[in-house]
């Protein structure tokens, strides 16, 4: 098995190309352009393993692309690749367009020209798998959950672009039979999250006795999955996900923004006791502008179609997160100070 994964050093990237490489043991191309997102110290896992390659392009270079996929002849196409922080977004829209919805479009081009070559069981076998989040739908009341026929509503100009991108991909199998699959999922966590997203931000931010920036009064709620769990999942829907179908990818873990920072204190209170606890450096700033209130995903489709389950609880994830990050500075450390003045001027960083 051939993969090709775009984004493949970013945060859930670099999880999907570990699983690939390590667990599956598939010949895997990433293929990232390395923004500020991207680090390969993310990928030292897989350094040196045979079944490996690394290509540092941009997803909008149609005609490095297509010599890529001419040469490395892939079985499938997970797309992973974007920019993905919403409050960039706020701040400025042109790169989420450019690699979201004009970039997708540049790899959907290629693909279909690819396939089109491709013969027999090959040809019958390629899936180009697109994953998104479920952002697209905008948000939620106190009640319901996000389904694969909730309607597109997205917010932000993050959102957006990502709506863009879900649409254009949808296009293409319908106009032109491109064997896509789309995933939406919840938000993530865990290892290799880049500091400035909410919770390595918390959880950096105590580590050095910094204020905790809290959104509003932090009652928005998000549904957090597990990075791994996640990586799994899109494995799985490349593999047997239905041509032309939509899964939503969630783990059951709803909780409010408060209570996330909460928790991430308690840890931090048994894992690295100080004088004070760490609850008391939370600090409620001026809430983002339309930010979403609630996200929650029903995930079943996935579950009982394919067999997936979330293997970790938000309690057992987050702790394992909090370890990471005491454990490993090494890989942070470099990052946070690096883009420590790249949060925009905004009090702090959301999902
Ligand atoms: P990330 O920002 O950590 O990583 C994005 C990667 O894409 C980086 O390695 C970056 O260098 C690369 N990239 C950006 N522009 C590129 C371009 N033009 N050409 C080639 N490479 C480029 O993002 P992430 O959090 O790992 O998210 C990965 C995907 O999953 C995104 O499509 C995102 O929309 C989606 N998603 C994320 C979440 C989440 O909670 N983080 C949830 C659901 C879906």
């Amino acid at each position: 098995m051939r993969v090709l994964v775009t984004g493949g050093a970013g945060f859930i990237g670099s999880a999907v190309v570990r699983h690939l490489v390590l667990e599956k043991r598939y010949e895997v191309l990433n293929v990232d352009k390395l923004t500020y997102a991207g680090t390969q110290t993310s990928l030292q896992a897989v350094g040196g393993a045979p079944n490996y390659r690394f290509l540092r392009a941009d997803i909008c270079d149609g005609e490095t692309l297509s010599r890529t996929l001419a040469d490395f002849k892939p079985d499938r196409i997970m797309h992973l690749a974007a920019e993905s922080h919403v409050d960039r977004s706020i701040n400025g829209a042109q790169a989420f367009i450019g690699t979201n919805v004009v970039g997708t479009f540049t790899l959907l081009e290629c693909a279909r020209a690819y396939w089109s070559g491709l013969e027999g069981e090959r040809r019958q076998a390629f899936r180009f798998l697109h994953v998104s989040t479920d952002e697209v739908y905008g948000s939620l009341g106190e009640e319901g959950l996000f389904s694969e026929t909730t309607a597109y509503d997205p917010s932000s100009p993050y959102s957006a672009s990502k709506a863009a991108s879900d649409h254009l991909v949808k296009a293409w199998e319908r106009t032109y039979g491109l064997p896509v699959v789309v995933s939406n999922c919840s938000n993530n966590y865990g290892p290799y999250h880049f500091p400035e997203k909410l919770i390595p931000l918390m959880i950096l931010n105590a580590m050095e006795g910094k204020p905790l920036p809290v959104y509003g009064n932090g009652a928005q709620v998000r549904d957090w999955l597990y990075v791994e769990d996640h990586a799994r999942a899109l494995d799985i829907i490349a593999e047997r996900g239905r041509v032309g179908e939509t899964y939503n990818v969630g783990g059951r873990n709803e909780r409010r923004n408060i209570d996330v920072v909460t928790r991430i204190c308690g840890l931090m209170d048994g894992l690295r006791p100080r004088a004070r606890p760490y609850g008391e450096l939370i600090t409620h700033v001026a809430d983002r502008p339309g930010h979403d209130t609630r996200y929650a995903i029903d995930a079943r489709k996935l579950e009982t179609e394919l067999g997936w389950r979330a293997e970790e609880t938000f309690d057992t994830g987050i702790e394992k997160t909090v370890r990471w990050y005491l454990d490993n500075e090494w890989w942070w450390r470099p990052l946070r100070e690096r883009y420590a003045g790249a949060r925009l001027g905004l009090p702090g960083s959301q999902p």
